[in-house]
Parts: C-alpha cells; structure tokens; sequence
C-alpha cells in the first residue's frame, strides 16, 4: 500500500506510522527524522534544515522533494511506503505525483489524522524522543517504563528543540496556512481518507486499519 499520512504537527502521524509500517510490512518515510538525522551527524542539509526547523518554518521544497525522490527509488519502496510529514505543500504533493506517475504506481490513500490546535499544544509539549533509535514518547499519554529512559534501548529522552512552546505557535501557523490545503487537494483526487485522532493511541490505530480496509 502507498500512503501519505496528513496532520497537524504532533496529531500522531509518527506514533501511527511504526504501527502501520509493521503490520503493512513497508517502510516508515519521516522527512523530519531524515533532517534530524543529518542535524545530529552534522551534514550540510542538516546545517542548513536546522535553520529552517528552528523557527517553525518549512525547509525549501527544491531540497525536500529531492530527498524524498531519492528515498522512493530505493528498492523496499517497491511494494509501498508510508510518508509520514511529506507532502508538507502543494508543490510537494504535485512533484509526489509525477514522481509515482514516472514509477508506474498510484497513491493508495491520503489519510488526515484530524487533531484540533488545543490538543496538538498538549501533545507536542509532553512529546519525549530518545536521541539513540528515534522511539516517541509522552510524559503523560505515551510514558516509558522507567522516567525518562527509553523503553527499547535506554538512552535518556529529550525534548525536541522545535517541540517548546514558541516554535510550536509557528508550526502551527505554518501547518494552517501551507499543509492544511493539502487536505483540499487529495480530496479533489479522490484519495481522501479521514481519521479523528483525538481518541487514544490504540483507539486511533482500530480507526485507521477499519478506514484502509486492513484486517
Ligand atoms: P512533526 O512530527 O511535529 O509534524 P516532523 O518531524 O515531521 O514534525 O518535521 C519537523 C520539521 O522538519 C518541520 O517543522 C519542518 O521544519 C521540517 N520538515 C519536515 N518535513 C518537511 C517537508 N515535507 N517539507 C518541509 N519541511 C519539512
Ligand atoms: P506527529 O508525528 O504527527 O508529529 P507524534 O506521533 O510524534 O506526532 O505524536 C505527538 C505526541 O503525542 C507524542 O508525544 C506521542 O506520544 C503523543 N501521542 C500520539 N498519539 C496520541 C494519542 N492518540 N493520544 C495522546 N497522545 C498521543
Ligand atoms: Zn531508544
């Protein structure tokens, strides 16, 4: 199945992606943990996305969607994918497109994982990661077994630096104004799904595999 998983930032994209990338046995595509990857090992994408992240904007599309072009053209995407956090624009969405057009494939779904803004702040301010394997947390609604350790591999957890409350104000201006259009565009194709994500974690995940006809 090939996928895109739409949302407000912190509505849950990520934590249903992992689920739905096990049970669908295709990769998870994160374009925010490709920047964090590069941030932390000091490349120059990540030198240069850190500046854009850091303020709560988008990075440019020309270097996005080269990412993602790349990434689609590797072999474990043959049998499908999951985009969690791209397309973030219409631009994206239509380079997505022709990308898909050029393998030969279509685009299974659209899902928009609907969170509204008052919950987002909860979510993304409670939001730990571990810096060692990328695993998600929440202090109250996703807590590890032991306070602040990794459940997986035990590597202390942090806040993400985009996940304090000023740069959280941007992201979700920039999400109204640039990613939310998205939402118009893959229901003017046809592709639209939709999932209320305010329930919880597991509650979501039944309503995503009913809407996908996943058994
Ligand atoms: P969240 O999970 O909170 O939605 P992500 O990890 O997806 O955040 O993205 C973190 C940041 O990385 C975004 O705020 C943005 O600056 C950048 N980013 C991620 N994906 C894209 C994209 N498709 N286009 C432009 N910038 C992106
Ligand atoms: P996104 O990838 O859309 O930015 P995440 O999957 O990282 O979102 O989730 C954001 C935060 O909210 C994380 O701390 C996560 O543990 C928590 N979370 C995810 N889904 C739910 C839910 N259904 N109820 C409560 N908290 C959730
Ligand atoms: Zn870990």
């Amino acid at each position: 199945m090939r996928l895109v998983l739409l949302g407000a930032p912190g509505a849950g994209k990520g934590t249903q992606a992992v689920n739905l990338s096990q049970k669908l046995k295709v990769p998870h595509i994160s374009t925010g943990d490709i920047f964090r990857y590069n941030i932390r090992n000091g490349t120059p994408l990540g030198k240069m996305a850190k500046e854009y992240i850091d303020k709560g904007g988008l990075v440019p599309d020309e270097v996005t969607i080269g990412i993602v072009k790349d990434r689609l053209a590797q072999k474990d995407c043959s049998n499908g994918f999951i985009l969690d956090g791209f397309p973030r624009t219409i631009p994206q969405a239509e380079s997505l497109d022709s990308v898909l057009l050029d393998m030969g494939v279509n685009l299974d779904y659209a899902v928009d994982i609907f969170v509204p803004d008052t919950e987002i702040i909860r979510r993304l301010s409670g939001r730990r990661v571990c810096p060692a394997c990328g695993m998600t947390y929440h202090i109250h609604f996703e807590p590890p077994e032991k306070d602040g350790a990794c459940n997986g591999c035990g590597a202390a957890l942090i806040q993400r630096d985009d996940d304090r409350e000023a740069t959280v104000l941007n992201r979700l201006e920039t999400y109204h104004r640039q990613t939310e259009p998205l939402i118009g565009y893959y229901k003017a194709k046809g592709r639209l799904l939709v999932v209320d994500g305010q329930g919880k974690i597991d509650e979501t995940t039944v309503k995503l595999l009913k809407v996908l006809g996943i058994k």
